[in-house]
């Protein structure tokens, strides 16, 4: 071990920092797999994880170390990290947090899933998330609710609130999510870690368990902008014969560009980049203590050249019913396949081929994919489809015009995350409409298929972990990535670490 690390355990190291100790040789990836494995187990009370395999992870460690044997140097390799349960995987079951998957086995790996592995990472296993990813809080798993790190009696947020869990308390040192209103920067902002939801395309959705598939998005989590970028530039790229919605613009080397960034002489690093504060992000339905973080990180980064300018997102509020009319109607119909015969979950009894539809899908749903199931089928049903879907997806387009007008006078959007830190378990949970309510800074850029970051902005009620998002348009992730690295360069609100994580 090189004297860097005397003082520092494995699980304080980044990404970053970790590839560059196994690049070194100062420790190789089969002991760094054991040593988070061993901590997953010490800390398997907050839920965080679905399934591990020792097994499983200790082989992909050894090829790891195999190939930094050969001499091979590649920002990854070597690494561990953990992936949301909705990505279907090969070596791990594959649950999307519900019973109607229970035990699933893929027979292949997500794109995502792959080309991680391609870039050397070792997966420690499947994290825990909403059913289907449906929720803002992580209790709508079937199999056990995540505690948030920093308070076990709070939630992690939701949906990718197990990898925002794992990531927070130093079980990985990354973890994949999935964004389709906010599940990856929702969590990220309650948990103090960093997440990026990318331009919708980005990331290829082959292999992503479909919850509303013109929304969905996969993006990395982790505890900084520069390792978020690592993950990213592995993780984009179009997949052309399998997810046809996938962008055709090559993936970036995140990651170098931040360090170009960095390395400019002369100019404060934020100088000329104007940040659009739109006057709905910052009104009386945000929390006075979110809102005292949020504007403290806005002051760093003007700090560092920025200007803040004010801009107007008027549809704001509207992104609450369109999404939660248009999501569901996707829900419904991607929701279909599982009919007790293809995949997943079969009743025991039945007595016909209808009976058998109606109970295997009865017992295998949760409450809210069955809510999702209904009001999708109802809004999409002949005598509906106008008033409730075709209006929506008008008004969706008018919200994604919104964002173009207020982009003419700034680079970058930023506001909160979540209009409030993370709630306690159970506080919600028999009102999902307190929980969609929860969603309104993050569902309009998912509507218009933006791509977002949330950025640890400081600490607000009971201590608990406030967000900074930045919303880029379209393709922007370099910037978005750039101005949070720049912001993480001056502060430290992305080191912070629960109590747990000792
Ligand atoms: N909270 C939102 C929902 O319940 C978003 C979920 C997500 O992004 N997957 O649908």
């Amino acid at each position: 071990m090189t004297s860097s690390m005397n003082n520092l355990d494995l699980h304080d190291l980044g990404v970053a920092e970790l590839a560059a100790q196994l690049a070194a040789g100062t420790v190789s990836s089969v002991e760094v797999t054991q040593h988070f494995f061993n901590r997953i187990q010490q800390h398997s009370a907050l839920g965080a994880f679905l399934a591990v395999d020792l097994d499983v992870s200790l082989t992909q460690a050894r090829a790891a170390d195999a190939r930094l044997a050969a001499g091979e140097r590649t920002p990854l390799l070597g690494v561990p990290l953990a992936h949301k349960d909705v990505f279907v995987t090969r070596d791990f079951p594959t649950t999307a947090g519900s019973k109607m998957l229970e035990n699933y086995r893929s027979p292949f790996d997500a794109t995502v899933v792959s080309q991680l592995a391609s870039a050397g990472m070792v997966s420690l296993g499947k994290l825990n998330c909403d059913e289907f990813a449906m929720g803002s809080g992580n209790e709508n798993s079937a199999y056990k609710p995540v505690q948030n790190p920093w308070d076990t009696s709070r939630v992690p947020g939701g949906s990718s609130g197990g990898s925002a869990a794992a990531v927070a308390a130093r079980l990985v040192p990354a973890a994949t999510g999935t964004d389709t209103g906010g599940s990856i920067r929702q969590p990220a902002s309650l948990t103090g870690i960093t997440g990026i939801k990318p331009t919708y395309g980005r990331c290829s959705r082959y292999g992503m368990v479909a919850f509303a598939s013109s929304l969905d998005q996969a993006g990395p989590m982790a505890r900084s902008a520069l390792d978020c970028a690592l993950l990213l530039s592995a993780m984009a790229g179009p997949d052309p014969d399998r997810d046809s919605t996938s962008l055709d613009m090559p993936a970036v080397d995140y990651a170098a560009d931040l360090s170009a960034a960095s390395a400019q002489a002369g100019a404060k690093p934020l100088q000329g980049l104007r940040i659009g504060l739109p006057t709905q992000f910052f009104g009386a339905g945000c929390a006075p203590d979110v809102l005292a973080a949020v504007q403290g990180a806005l002051a760093e980064i003007e700090k560092r050249g920025a200007t803040l300018v004010d801009v107007s997102l008027p549809l704001t509020e509207l992104s609450i019913p369109v999404y939660y009319v248009i999501a569901p109607a996707e829900a419904s119909s991607n929701l279909s396949r599982f009919d007790g015969v293809r995949y997943g979950h079969r009743a025991a009894h039945y007595t016909d081929l209808t009976d058998m539809y109606k109970k295997s899908r009865s017992e295998g749903f949760g409450d809210e994919a069955t809510r999702r199931i209904m009001i999708g089928t109802y809004v999409l049903s002949h005598g509906y489809y106008d008033a409730y879907y075709l209006k929506a997806q008008k008004i969706r387009r008018l919200i994604a015009q919104d964002f173009q007008t207020a982009f003419a006078q700034c680079d970058v959007i930023a506001g909160p995350v979540s209009p409030t830190v993370a709630w306690k378990i159970g506080e919600k949970g028999d009102d999902p409409v307190a929980s969609y309510l929860a969603d309104i800074y993050t569902l309009s850029s998912s509507l218009a298929g933006l791509p977002g970051m949330s950025v640890p902005a400081g600490f607000g009620a009971g201590g608990m972990p406030v967000g900074l998002q930045l919303i880029g348009n379209y393709f922007k992730e370099a910037q978005l990535l750039g101005a949070a690295h720049q912001f993480q360069l001056a502060t430290d609100w992305h080191q912070k670490a629960p109590g747990v994580s000792a």
